[in-house]
């Protein structure tokens, strides 16, 4: 079972269109099961009508011609109950619907089973046969296997079918794909795709005028290959047996007129480029290879694929890459790196969509400090489809809508001319203070990575640093930086905000954060080698990162704050501290004159907010990353879309955790902070300081958003809202009520709506 699960996933997996994928599933699951009717009935959202997709068995020409109401017949019964419905005698029962066109009435025995992908129902599978008899229990298992692995297979294939190659590009419908917020803000724009060299899934469909001269060019292409082949094959003659050497000349066959060339020609006359149409054949050869029982013939597909990528190489070398970029660029990728963006003129770069990577990668860090909006992480964007067509970037929901509708062109266009104005508007905001309406002071710092981060923190208002990312430095090298490069950098920034605050926090590398020159392969990253685990077990690296922070400020005179990651254990503060304290001393000892730097500890794991008391006592000030907080106690992946939903800042038990951290350090009279996203959502923030933190710190573009919060309030006031909302359980019942205490307090500007779907 498993064995024709994985070859009929396969094989939909590479249709090119959905049309071709339902058919592909109604003919291997009538095959699989010996039955003699199967169907698909896909669920049309704007119509709430079922229509009748595909079919084996019933009648050809009702396909796309027969539609059912929601609840109608047996199919819309599936689809109401959301579960399989099993019937013996199907025109029997009394939710049976007859139409005529379909041509069921000769099936008796009816098994259909829902298509379900994140909770909605998509469609309806079914089988049916004469016989009336019940489908007997494995055969409901296989169908419901398979349904629910289909279920992500027909809702990408459904995205990508609407975005199919078409000449006029205002002619597919909007699709919205959910991924993760990278960098805030919004992009209307043109999508230009960035692909890698001779990576065949990357190359994007492309319409051509002029298939003459692709003809000429892949013709080139496919005789330099036949030349390195047969050169290949010359060479090893001498060390390989003649049946061996049999290889190289089924290469050459599969490269004649009457095989892969011959089909590349096909589509290229059809319009399509040449390394598209290279992409496409190759990708379905593989497929029927990958999909044959004998595991020999299976492994053939790989030398089908290394065939494409030398006919490819070949044709990207003769390409002029150089990308032409309109004036609304919108970078896509399916990995983007900070050197294909830097490539385009930032005048022209509009925003960036990255189908790999997460908010927290390199380019997304990058992304913010340069406010270009970016969504990452959108595993089902087809991006080989986009090329030159219209899209937007949403980069505070974290989604990219493709040929967004004139309503959400309107929408988003409203969205960036209230962000610009609301901006605008709070320039005045960034002398004031940050006082509630009653007087109580609330300090708001910001988080940096980057040189570029300090002139734009300063320019709004920024009073210190609570949380300088020192890995991005490290990220940016191709191994460790020097004690003495280091330095550098470092007392850089601390130069740029002396004499405030600056909160450095050693290296924190491990879970998504990887260093090209340290890779760490873990099966579960985020409970495995990270932050401070990874720097105790290394003391050199933490000693010398140490030492550069505290050499640094020699002479600046900062406030220096060094703060360590991922702390679960006072063990672990202990022996970081006992390091520290070394290399003061080794530091006076060298005749420096410099002050010893303050120490704190990041609460994001909930073994540190239960001992925030015992922690707090061994250091000068604690700091929550909700970020990594959120994730660890509601058990959600931050970089994981699939259950972003789930990725709660007000969920109940993060609220009572963060109170709980308040209390623990006011009880032993030291400062604390936040740092994670949470301290930079204005409606989060009137929370906080009504629970006491005396430090939020955030993205530099939110600090006049929150201090505008924080001054439209009384302390008193937050704190009765906080009281009430201490006694809700649930987070939306708690975001709404908030919301709506923002709207009364005149902040509806910055309460956001939900964007049209
Ligand atoms: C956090 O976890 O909230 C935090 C600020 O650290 P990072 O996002 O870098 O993990
Ligand atoms: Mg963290």
């Amino acid at each position: 079972m498993l064995e024709i699960l994985r070859r009929v996933i396969q094989e939909v997996n590479k249709a090119r269109d959905l049309g071709t994928a339902l058919d592909i599933i109604v003919d291997r699951i009538q095959e699989a099961m010996g039955t003699q009717v199967c169907s698909v009935y896909l669920l049309n959202e704007e119509r709430d009508k079922y229509v009748f997709m595909a079919t084996r068995g019933l009648n050809q020409s009702a396909v796309g011609n027969v539609t059912l109401e929601l609840g109608e017949g047996l199919v819309g019964y599936v689809g109401e109950r959301a579960e399989p419905v099993n019937l013996e005698n199907a025109p029997e029962h009394r939710r049976y619907h007859y139409i005529e066109e379909v041509g069921e009435e000769p099936f008796n025995a009816f098994l259909g089973v829902p298509i379900i992908h994140h909770r909605r129902v998509l469609g309806v599978l079914v089988v049916q046969q004469r016989l009336a008899r019940r489908y007997d229990e494995s055969e409901e298992a296989f169908l419901i296997t398979l349904s629910a692995q289909l279920a992500g297979v027909i809702a990408h294939a459904r995205a990508t079918g609407s975005l199919a190659l078409t000449g006029s590009v205002q002619a597919a419908p909007a699709s919205r794909f959910q991924g993760k917020a990278g960098a805030p803000g919004v992009a209307i724009g043109t999508a230009i795709v960035i692909y890698p060299e001779a990576e065949l899934h990357t190359v994007p469909d492309r319409f051509t005028a002029n298939p003459a001269a692709e003809i000429t060019l892949f013709q080139q292409a496919i005789h330099e290959t036949r030349g390195e082949i047969r050169a290949m094959s010359d060479k090893l003659s001498d060390r390989l047996r003649p049946e061996d050497l049999g290889l190289f000349e089924a290469y050459l066959h599969m490269l004649d007129d009457t095989a892969i060339t011959g089909e590349v020609i096909e589509l290229i006359e059809a319009g399509q480029w040449a390394q598209g149409a290279l992409k496409a054949i190759i990708e379905s050869h593989v497929a029927s290879f990958q999909a044959m029982e004998d595991a020999y013939l299976r492994e053939r597909g790989t030398d089908v694929l290394d065939l494409g990528r030398r006919v490819l190489a070949k044709l990207q070398r003769g390409e002029d890459r150089q990308y032409v970029y309109p004036p609304n660029t919108i970078l896509v990728g399916e990995e983007l790196t900070p050197a294909m963006f830097a490539g385009v003129p930032r005048d022209r770069l509009l925003g960036l969509v990255s189908v790999k990577g997460s908010g927290s990668s390199h380019v997304a860090i990058l992304a913010k400090a340069m406010g270009i909006p970016t969504v990452m992480g959108v595993e089902d964007l087809p991006i080989h489809l986009l090329e030159s067509k219209p899209l937007i970037v949403d980069g505070f929901e974290g989604c990219v809508i493709t040929h967004p509708r004139a309503d959400q062109i309107t929408f988003y266009n409203d969205l960036k001319l209230d962000e610009d104005a609301l901006t605008e508007g709070l320039e005045e905001l960034k002398d004031q203070p940050c006082v509630s309406l009653d007087g109580h002071r609330v300090r708001l710092w910001v988080n940096t990575g980057l040189m570029s981060d300090a002139s734009r923190s300063l320019d709004r208002g920024a009073e210190g640093v609570g949380l300088y990312r020192t890995e991005v430095h490290f990220m940016m090298n191709d191994r460790f930086p020097t004690e003495e490069e280091q330095k550098v950098i470092y007392r850089e920034h601390l130069k740029a905000f002396a004499p405030r605050n600056v909160t450095m926090r050693t290296l924190d590398i491990g879970g998504d954060k990887a260093l090209s020159y340290f890779p760490i392969q873990e099966e579960n990253p985020f409970l495995g080698w990270r932050g401070i685990r990874v720097t105790l077990d290394h003391p050199e690296i933490f000693l010398s990162q140490v030492r550069a922070m505290i050499r640094a400020n020699e002479g600046v005179d900062a406030y220096l704050r060094i703060m360590l990651p991922m702390v679960s254990s006072v063990t672990e503060v202990d022996e970081a501290k006992r390091l520290i304290d070394q290399c003061y001393a080794e530091i006076i000892e060298d005749g420096a004159k410099v002050a010893m730097p303050a120490v704190g500890v990041m609460i994001e794991v909930p073994a540190a907010v239960y001992q925030a008391r015992d922690i707090i006592k061994r250091v000068d000030f604690l700091s929550v990353g909700s970020n990594d907080l959120i994730q660890y106690m509601l058990a959600v992946d931050r970089n994981n879309s699939r259950v972003a939903e789930l990725y709660q800042e007000f969920h109940p038990a993060v609220l009572h955790a963060l109170k709980h951290v308040v209390d623990a350090a006011h009880a032993e009279n030291k400062p604390l902070g936040i740092c994670g996203e949470m301290a930079g959502n204005p409606a989060a923030a009137i929370l906080l300081m009504a629970m006491g933190y005396d430090v939020l710190s955030m993205n530099s573009n939110n600090l006049l958003p929150v201090k505008w919060a924080i001054r439209s309030f009384e302390l008193t006031q937050a704190q009765q809202m906080l009281a009430q909302v201490l006694r809700m359980d649930n987070a939306p019942d708690i975001k709404t009520y908030i919301d709506e205490q923002m709207r009364k307090a005149g902040l509806g500007r910055i309460v956001r709506t939900r964007p049209p779907q």
